[in-house]
């Protein structure tokens, strides 16, 4: 039966290159892939799913905390945001990106469509914010993910594994406060818990 994944890693640690190349050898075989993201915001460009390397693809669906997806045998259901699976034109693999960000609820909604549909669902996405609790998406595909995998990179500051996402305000790394602060420069780099907690090695 096909398995929902969640692969996930660190700030730059090549999610997003590693879903566009999954995308592009299936396409190579002439196989059909649906890519998903949540929806975030109305800034140009939202709907891309955009690789630091440079590569990029433009997002099929958009996902919103109440999507529903409409396969083959479910019940017609009403609601605002809906995705349909029920195309027979046979469909390879789902691909979504950013999945930290998606609702529990959704998570859900994609492990139904790798029971009903048979599709394996690759979910991308970081797995602590920058406090280092678990987003609410990365939450629930812990939970319920059949395969987890790491994908891993190397702290910024020296050569260890980064498990965590550092915020730095200013050049300065902070580990509490809120979500956005208006007025400074925000940056995120993976850091290994050393450099996170600014411990000596
Ligand atoms: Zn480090």
């Amino acid at each position: 039966m096909a398995k929902l994944y969640f692969r996930y890693g660190a700030m730059g640690s090549a999610k997003s290159l590693n879903l566009l190349a999954v995308a592009h050898n299936y396409q190579q075989q002439k196989k059909r892939v649906v890519l998903l993201k949540p929806h975030l915001d109305l800034r140009f460009g939202a709907d891309t799913i955009r690789s630091r390397a440079g590569l990029s693809m433009e997002a099929d669906h958009l996902l919103y905390p109440d999507t529903v997806f409409i396969y083959p045998g479910k019940q017609s259901v009403q609601g605002e945001h809906r995705v349909d699976f029920s195309n027979l034109e046979p469909l390879h693999c789902i691909l979504v990106d950013e999945a930290q960000f998606l609702s529990p609820f959704v998570i859900e909604e994609l492990q139904q469509l790798t029971i009903h549909c048979n599709v394996p669902v690759i979910c991308y996405g970081l797995k602590t914010n920058f406090k280092g609790y678990l987003f609410e998406g990365s939450k629930r595909l812990l939970e319920i993910a059949d395969t987890i995998e790491e994908i891993k990179t190397t702290c910024y500051f020296c050569n260890r594994k980064a498990t965590q996402n550092g915020k730095f305000l200013n050049g300065t790394p902070v580990i509490d406060g809120p979500e956005i602060e208006m007025g400074a420069e925000e940056r995120y780099l993976p850091v290994c818990k050393y450099c996170y907690l600014q411990k000596p090695l």
